[in-house]
């Protein structure tokens, strides 16, 4: 019998177009330095005399994979990066980085960004990609509350907004980790308690701001509430897990504190995807093998990590189902960062497989469906696309 010889790994694997599967608007303006650099951290204070944002892992990616679209050799010095970035102005560096970036699909994020950012409109222009929404369940809160509705028609009015709301969208997103943390009772609270919480909140504030003042949804009644009638509309649920800036208690964010409320999600068959993840990607990949409805998202993870971006996504890798992996960038702020997060993705889930391939573990036919169900497939049927 004649041995049917593989073909090897030769070129890059993931090379199609990607789902940027959670990703946000960019600022439409120019940026100063100081302004750019803010935007590479999760912190959100100046840094100490002698240190730079810029001078971190993210910032050898952002080197490392933007100058070349912008005309520059790899690699370039910053200060040389940012001159050419005002020399071509906001419009063409967006348009030129986003369209590198290779997008299929944008799912955004409209729970940030606003005024001085580009609508999700020119995003798709820029990207010259459809881009479609993910609606926050906790802004949507505060905007209800905003309205001026009482206590007693509050839960009825969130439930007719969101039904309104979500009717173009293709997912719901959960920042419940900045808002509480995932050591929260689980189950769905009663109409009655929701009531008496929503009274709280509302006598409490003067006029609800969305942001960090006093109309900031925390209630930890209420962020169950808002959760469960997200569950209740079927869409998958996008859930912040794992680091983000100070907001958070990183030790609450582990998703593995989430298991009680997949179990009880579970029967409703509504899909969860555990987003970010780090540095509990390993929890989440677990999550993602155990329970049919969770999948896990690599954005932001990726990018921060920067070279070492090929190790963190073979802990992802270790126990998620390939079905179960989906690609954003998580990106915010910059363009650079959708080119960044795309780029790296590639880089490491291209470098990855290359590796199992001449491993043995997996033949060059194997290793390049997995490619394609990760950059796009898995996003495409889970969000219906
Ligand atoms: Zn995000």
């Amino acid at each position: 019998m004649t041995q049917i010889e593989e073909p090897q790994v030769d070129g890059p694997l993931v090379d199609g177009p990607l789902v940027d599967g959670h990703c946000h608007a960019v600022a439409a303006g120019r940026l100063g330095r100081d302004a750019f650099e803010l935007f590479l951290t999760e912190a959100s204070v100046p840094t100490p005399a002698g240190v730079s944002y810029a001078d971190s892992p993210l910032g050898l990616a952002v080197r490392r994979w933007c100058p070349p679209v912008l005309d520059l050799p790899a690699g370039a010095p910053l200060e040389e990066y940012l001159a050419r970035r005002a020399e071509l102005g906001p419009g063409v560096v967006c348009r030129r980085l986003l369209d590198a970036a290779g997008l299929s699909h944008l799912l955004v994020d409209t729970g940030i960004g606003g005024e001085g950012f580009l609508s999700m409109a020119g995003l798709a222009a820029a990207a010259a990609a459809e881009a479609r929404e993910v609606v926050r369940l906790e802004s949507l809160a505060e905007r209800v509350a905003a309205s001026g509705v009482s206590a007693d028609d509050f839960a009825e009015a969130y439930v007719d907004t969101l039904e309104v709301a979500t009717r173009e969208a293709v997912g719901l997103k959960s920042i419940l980790a900045y808002r509480h943390g995932f050591d929260v009772d689980p189950t769905r609270p009663s109409p009655a308690e929701v009531r008496a919480a929503a009274r709280r909140w509302l006598d409490a504030g003067s006029a609800p701001d969305g942001g960090s003042g006093s109309g900031r949804l925390a209630d930890p009644v209420l962020l169950r509430f808002v959760l469960w009638s997200g569950f209740d509309r079927g869409l998958p649920v996008q859930v912040h897990t794992g680091f983000g800036d100070r907001d958070l208690s990183l030790a609450a964010v582990n998703p593995a504190l989430l298991q009680p409320l997949l179990s009880l999600v579970e029967p409703t068959g509504v899909p969860v995807v555990l987003l970010h993840c780090y540095p509990y990607q390993r929890q989440a990949g677990w999550l993602a093998s155990v329970f049919p409805h969770v999948y896990v998202d690599v954005g932001l993870t990726l990018s921060h990590v920067g070279a070492r971006a090929g190790a963190v996504l073979a802990e992802f890798c270790e126990l998620a189902p390939f079905g179960k992996l989906l690609y954003s960038s998580d990106a915010y702020g910059l363009a650079e960062l959708y080119l960044v997060g795309a780029a790296q993705f590639r880089h490491a889930l291209g470098g990855l497989l290359a590796i199992w391939h001449r491993d043995g573990a997996m033949t060059a036919s194997e290793a390049e469906r997995v490619a394609g169900t990760v950059a796009a497939g898995n996003a495409r049927r889970l969000y219906g696309l």
